[in-house]
């Protein structure tokens, strides 16, 4: 069922569907004018339901979008409670009035909607639009995600080879890896990859606005001088967080996996989208470096006091784990890429 936005009571709630809906119609737009000639249109819809799932897919009209209702409203959660810890961009300011102050029962584990916890957040203006901020990145990737499939040809190629409708993206986890759970995966990374491309056209709205608007200029001035590696560091480690909060951060990589691993992903997307930028306009590689690993320190040191993140995880064994995942991914990308070219929108150069 569709879930209509004017329903939502609380007008702040309301405002963020709002400005995902404009920007998605706003990239569809630009998508279907630069690649989609003789293509349907693209559609998007916020579905009615609490789990968190996305959807593309197709009828006789549109490509369509489905994002559950549960994303956006789950993510806006999310940081709402990473911003009442004042360690969790330390550089914005905790005092003053209060906007945001409630105790929520949030659900801590999106597989397990039962496993809840009280979260108190308290939030001033500034952190209140940082937390919106942040989720809004989440919303917008997973929207451009699900567009990824499209221009990649995954929705036309499911439909075609397998008689499916579309691509589901709640996470499905075969017995044994096999070549179908292989095409899957390497599917996901490149409507990732696709997802880092069109993102930066995201980063460069995110720097125009905190030149004039001062709480979004509060966000970003971690280190002076560096907006545009603020910006992008921001990007990269919302979606950090975000992917430990959706999968949580698991010691083993399971390869019979649907999805690659959610932190395999929040690098490589983070690979992704840097290679991205360097195309558009140059910045400071070292700078944003460490702009992002503070950023993601930060998120791990609340996620851990909210009991979200396991520090002993990340082992080396871990990290040598997830640079070969990383590897893989890329070798297995090209060979999936043919399944699905006779629809894909580019030709990948
Ligand atoms: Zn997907």
């Amino acid at each position: 069922m569709t879930f209509d936005i004017n329903q939502i009571s609380d007008a702040g709630i309301r405002q963020e569907f709002v400005i995902l809906t404009k920007r998605s119609q706003a990239i569809f737009k630009d998508v279907s004018s630069s690649l989609g000639h003789g293509k349907l249109p693209i559609a998007l819809s916020f579905i009615n339901d609490g789990s968190f799932n996305a959807y593309a897919g197709k009828d006789q009209s549109n490509y369509k979008i489905e994002i559950n209702a549960a994303v956006p409203l789950l993510s806006l959660m999310f940081f709402t409670r990473l911003f009442s810890d004042p360690a969790y961009f330390g550089h914005i300011q905790s005092d003053g009035a209060l906007v945001t102050d409630f105790v929520t029962p949030a659900i801590i584990d999106i597989r397990d909607f039962e496993k809840r916890t009280d979260w108190a957040v308290q939030l001033n203006a500034s952190r209140s639009f940082a937390a919106g901020t942040m989720a809004d990145i989440c919303s917008t990737f997973t929207v451009c995600h699900e567009l990824g499939h499209i221009i990649a040809g995954h929705v036309d190629a499911v439909r075609e080879i397998e008689g499916r409708d579309g691509i589901r993206e709640l996470v499905s986890i075969a017995k044994a890896a096999n070549e179908r759970t292989e095409c899957s995966q390497a599917w996901e990374c490149d409507a990732d990859a696709i997802s880092a491309t069109l993102m930066v056209n995201f980063v460069e709205e995110l720097s125009r606005n905190a030149r004039t608007n001062p709480k979004a200029g509060a966000m970003f001035a971690g280190r002076e001088n560096h907006l545009t590696e603020e910006v992008l560091a921001s990007v990269c480690s919302a979606l950090f967080a975000f992917f430990a909060y959706v999968d949580g951060v698991k010691k083993q990589i399971n390869v019979a996996s649907s999805h690659p691993h959610p932190a395999v992903r929040a690098f490589y997307f983070k690979d992704m989208i840097c290679q991205a930028m360097e195309q558009r306009a140059p910045f400071d590689f070292e700078a944003f470096s460490e702009i992002v690993d503070r950023q993601i320190d930060e998120a791990l040191t609340v996620l851990e006091k909210m009991e979200l993140f396991d520090p002993n995880a990340f082992s080396d064994e871990f990290l040598d784990q997830m640079d070969s995942e990383r590897a893989r991914m890329i070798s297995i990308q090209q060979k999936y890429r043919a399944v699905a070219l006779p629809w894909s929108w580019i030709s990948w150069g």
